[in-house]
């Protein structure tokens, strides 16, 4: 492992990659480092798994908004009978799945919606904090370097009232900002939107801009490709008012801060070159190696 070229390697499906040993190691440390970074909040560790009920994903408005991110799990539905028919389809590369039927899960697009589904009925005294992580799942239909369908976030969340939910997100947004800065990433910080579908999408990436909901760090992951490496929400009443928590008595508020774990592994790869063990040793102590490692 040494000196082991750290690149993912492709699958043959678009967006979707396999990742050797040296890019795991990688995402441990950035890991640590984001754990180090948290460390004076009290954040509540939760392992998340990348399905989600799709009702609670339906309450989170995320199916209306997003209809063509979402991945949805079907399943067999049909008789044993039916399924004799079926069944040489699979091999010619026929309709096999003709009787497939949607489940109760769908693929988790983002690691926070479960942390606000659990808060269902709360009256929230003080803010509370989680700290989670998944494996993710989008129907992108561009592939370039960094844009997967699968991927893993790892997320720090939060839900109080307004006024702690906005605080937190600046915070966040400075730290995560230094953090890289220290990395020797050169992060941008942008107001950006999210990939709202249909007729209604302009509006509502104008209202999010303006009420500047949404913040990026955005990166180098390619010669002249820039992306988003994390990103700095807030939500305000939504997932209160979905969910049916509160906050002195009003609907709770919300704000997370994402970290696509993949992009920002992709990112030193593209800076410092494919061989972690290779890199400047005051990088390798920025991104979270523990002393030591390098040699
Ligand atoms: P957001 O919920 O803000 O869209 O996503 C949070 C973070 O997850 C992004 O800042 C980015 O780092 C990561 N992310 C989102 N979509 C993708 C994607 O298609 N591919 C990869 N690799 N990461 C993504
Ligand atoms: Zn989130």
């Amino acid at each position: 492992l040494t000196d082991a070229d750290a690149r993912p390697l492709p699958t043959g499906a678009p967006g979707v990659f396999c990742y050797p040993e040296a890019f795991e190691q990688l995402l441990a440390e950035l890991r640590t480092a984001i754990a180090a970074l948290a460390a004076d909040e009290p954040f509540q560790r939760l392992a998340v798994p990348p399905v989600i009920a799709r009702s609670t994903l339906e309450r989170a408005g995320y199916v209306a908004s997003f209809p063509q991110l979402v991945g949805t799990v079907h399943s067999y539905a049909g008789t044993p009978r039916e399924w004799a028919a079926l069944a040489p389809l699979v091999v010619t590369g026929g309709d096999w799945h003709a009787h497939q039927r949607i489940g109760d899960l769908v693929l988790l697009p983002a690691a926070c919606y479960p942390v606000y589904a659990s808060l269902a009925g709360r009256e929230l005294t003080s803010p509370v904090r989680f700290a989670v992580e998944a494996s993710c799942f989008r129907q992108e239909v561009t592939s370039e370097t960094g844009r997967l369908r699968s991927f893993r976030m790892a997320e720090l969340v939060t839900a109080g009232d307004e006024a702690h939910c906005l605080a937190w997100r600046d915070r966040w947004l400075d730290r995560v900002g230094d953090w890289l800065t220290g990395c020797s990433l050169k992060p941008v910080v942008e107001v950006a939107d999210d990939p709202f579908f249909g007729a209604t999408a302009k509006l509502y990436q104008a209202a999010q801009r303006a009420q500047q909901l949404k913040y990026e760090l955005r990166v180098e992951l390619a010669d002249g490709l820039v992306q988003a490496v994390a990103s700095a929400n807030v939500h305000r009443d939504h997932f209160g008012e979905a969910f049916g928590f509160t906050s002195a008595g009003a609907p709770g508020q919300t704000a997370c801060t994402a970290f696509g774990l993949e992009r920002i592994a992709l990112a030193l790869l593209h800076a410092h070159g494919p061989h972690p063990r290779r890199w400047p040793a005051a990088v390798r102590a920025a991104v979270g190696a523990p002393a030591g490692a390098d040699r």
